[in-house]
């Protein structure tokens, strides 16, 4: 048996989190700081000198040597710059380890090969980290010793967003405000803070390491780019939920208290429906924490996998043919003294306050569809949404049937008098306990879904941050509580006001409320009839940021500006152009060097066989003439294939503008992709499997 872990004395011992401050800090300084921390006060550098001495003797006794400026810069992954503590050696040739206040709060990496969308030119390439109080710091252990990670937000020289922090925080702020307006008129005095909570699950596979490095496509692309089904794949549902095995029950034990070590509440372990796919989800947190947490998260799924001669996948889709990964993001809004304003009651057609929340979501959903869109798109999400596979590219909303009727009760009468009951669970079994039933069944369909007392964004890619579906979440949001305070706090008479309002929003927004089968093709007819928008691919989705609407919104809520938004929009064709292209050459690489190789091989062994057969009277040839014939005939489509994808990449690499380019790689060369691995994965299943040149599908998702 494994040793014994003390869950309770282990969480968050890497963190210099509250108690740590308060036992560590001047009563004044400790004051100060939590003013700053939950009001906004602006930072001293006499106490953040004082802070910083602190962090840094306790960082010590966890065996830091180094600081680190922690960000997130617009890659998706985060970055970090090692500074060791120490000071220039002394006349006597000591050094002293120092960490100053100036050096928490501010740092300067040379970051001008971070993607900045045109924001800065190289050669003003300064770019600023500023500590996110808000988000404690931590020490990581690891290869390097310890280290002290501080969250920052990345910002240039002219004060621009080049993160995904910033602009989370100016969202955190915005929706803050609204909401606590909104709170007030319902007669909520003593609230002082709203802040979006935000719980992601996060969904990886786990294949062997030895294999996987035997696959150039997995280790250029994090996926795979060929590969023929296996016998079987996730038809039989034995691996969802299914028993986890010793091995990989082992990685979790040892990621989870990594995880609790550095305060990221991990909770919930399971396998999921593909084989190979596991999934794992946090407790869920202030929306920066969490953000920061499900980098965490990502990092520390890597990073132990090593330990157990495993490699953990997270892009979205690494193998073609079964289910891909994707992050849920549950968001609600909580205040400081516990309200959820999400939190229907038992009899949600009483709770006005609720309606009113549930109503300008509606409205801010519908809206902003393509914007929230856009917030889950990324290359490797191109292969679910809107794909074959769920969540589907629409953005609909689920309420379930007690909250639809609701609505529905509204829209239709004006009034809502009544609220369908869950009632009992009966079970039919005398010695199972009778369950009390939600009102609500759940819809696993649905991209947009209330789920009891928080919705859950379905569509954000395994990979991917969530910072951006919270960004858009929490504005668009705060957009139509403030559109509803306008109204509310002019009106003569409130509750008539009030009501007046939820039915319009409801009725006006309705069209956004799909409670069926999210996956069928009537789905996509209908949602066009509705005239919902249906965004196919990340490149479509791109323009979005860009809209009047979607500016206008923004700037006026001090969330991006103008510049920042084209900046972004940059940066994504970019992306996607460049990652487009690290596939394609992997692919030609790959089909060249390896693969071509190898049936060619397989084609003389055929050929000598023949010939060494028939030199044997009365024996017959024609299997081993029939395999060749069909080897030959798909080595010659693969060649054809390979030549036309190799000039496709050739016209993409040259065209300069971004979006055309992304669009020519979108159109284009993942076409001329699929016509490639096509006959590939034909060939693989009649070569001899000694001879074909990696590990098959079976081989990685079977033989973990
Ligand atoms: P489900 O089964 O609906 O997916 P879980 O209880 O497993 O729900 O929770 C999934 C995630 O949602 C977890 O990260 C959880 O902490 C988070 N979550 C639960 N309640 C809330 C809430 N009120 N606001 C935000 N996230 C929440
Ligand atoms: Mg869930």
């Amino acid at each position: 048996m494994s040793e014994y872990v003390n869950v309770v004395e282990i969480f968050g011992e890497n963190v210099f989190n509250d108690a740590v401050m308060q036992a560590r800090l001047p009563k004044k300084v400790y004051k100060e700081l939590k003013q700053t921390m939950e009001e906004g006060k602006e930072l001293t550098l006499e106490i953040a000198d004082v802070v910083a001495h602190e962090m840094k003797e306790w960082a010590i006794e966890k065996g830091a040597t180094h600081y680190s400026h922690w960000f997130q810069p617009l890659t998706g992954v985060t970055a970090e710059k090692h500074d060791a503590f120490i000071t220039a050696p002394k006349p006597d040739g000591k050094v002293l380890m120092s960490f100053s206040g100036k050096e928490l709060i501010k740092g300067e990496p040379d970051a001008s090969s971070f993607p900045s969308g045109g924001l800065r030119a190289t050669f003003e390439a300064r770019g600023y980290t500023a500590w996110d109080c808000t988000s404690p710091a931590f020490v990581r252990q690891d290869a390097a010793g310890a280290t002290l990670c501080i969250p920052t937000a990345f910002c240039s020289y002219t004060g621009e967003a080049l993160d995904q922090k910033t602009p989370l925080l100016r969202s955190m702020e915005a929706i803050n405000k609204e909401a606590l307006r909104l709170i007030r008129l319902f007669g909520n005095t003593t609230s002082k803070k709203v802040t979006p909570s935000v719980g992601a699950e996060q969904e990886y596979f786990l294949v062997d390491a030895a294999k996987f490095m035997k696959r150039k496509d997995l280790i250029y692309t994090g996926r795979t780019l060929f590969g023929a089904m296996p016998p079987k794949g996730q038809e039989l549902d034995d691996h969802y939920f299914g028993t986890i095995r010793q091995k990989i029950a082992g990685y979790m034990k040892d990621v989870n208290e990594e995880l609790w070590k550095l305060g990221v509440s991990s909770k919930t372990q399971h396998n999921e429906v593909a084989p190979a796919q596991h999934e794992l989800a946090p407790i869920y947190a202030p929306a920066n924490i969490a953000v920061d947490h499900n980098q965490i998260i990502m990092q520390t799924l890597k990073r132990v996998a090593r330990k157990h001669g495993l490699k953990c996948i997270l892009h979205e889709k690494p193998f073609a043919g079964v289910n891909g990964s994707g992050k849920h993001d549950n968001w609600s809004l909580v205040t400081d003294d516990g309200i959820n304003l999400l939190e229907p009651g038992k009899t949600p057609h009483e709770n006005v306050q609720f309606l009113l929340v549930l109503s300008c979501i509606l409205k801010a959903v519908d809206r902003h569809a393509d914007l929230l869109r856009e917030s889950a798109s990324d290359v490797g999400n191109d292969h679910r949404l809107g794909a074959n596979e769920a969540p589907p590219a629409i953005i609909s909303i689920y309420l379930g049937e007690q909250l639809e009727d609701v609505v529905e009760q509204l829209v239709s009468t004006g009034t809502a008098d009544h609220s369908l009951k869950g009632g009992r669970l009966m079970t039919g079994v005398r010695t199972l306990p009778d369950l009390a039933k939600d009102a609500t069944d759940r819809n696993r369909t649905s991209p947009f879904a209330f789920t009891g007392n928080k919705f859950e964004f379905r569509m954000v890619g395994s990979q991917d941050s969530v910072a951006a579906p919270n960004i858009v979440l929490n504005t668009i949001v705060a957009e139509a509580f403030q559109e509803a305070c306008k109204i509310l706090e002019n009106a003569e008479d409130f509750d008539v006001a009030v009501h007046d309002l939820i039915k319009t929003n409801c009725a006006e927004h309705q069209r956004i409320i799909f409670n069926g089968n999210g996956y069928s093709d009537a789905w996509v007819e209908e949602a066009k009839r509705r005239g919902l928008p249906n965004i196919r691919s990340m490149v479509d989705a791109i323009p979005a940021l860009t809209t009047e609407k979607s500016i206008a919104m923004f700037e006026h809520f001090h969330v991006f500006t103008k510049t920042e938004l084209e900046s972004r929009t940059e940066v994504k064709y970019e992306t996607y152009a460049k990652e487009i292209n690290v596939e394609a050459r992997a692919m030609i690489d790959i089909a060249a060097k390896q693969i071509i190789p190898a049936v060619i091989k397989y084609a003389k062994h055929l050929a000598d066989a023949i010939i060494s057969i028939q030199t044997i009277p009365g024996m017959d040839v024609s299997v081993e003439t029939e395999l060749l014939k069909e080897t030959t005939k798909l080595l010659r489509e693969s060649q054809t294939a390979l030549k036309t994808l190799q000039e496709k990449t050739e016209a993409a690499s040259l065209i300069e503008n971004n979006e055309r380019q992304a669009r020519y790689y979108h159109d284009e060369v993942n076409a001329a992709m699929e016509a490639l691995r096509k006959p590939i994965d034909q060939l693989e299943m009649i070569v001899d499997k000694e001879m074909w040149p990696m590990p098959s599908y079976g081989d990685l998702m079977f033989e973990v």
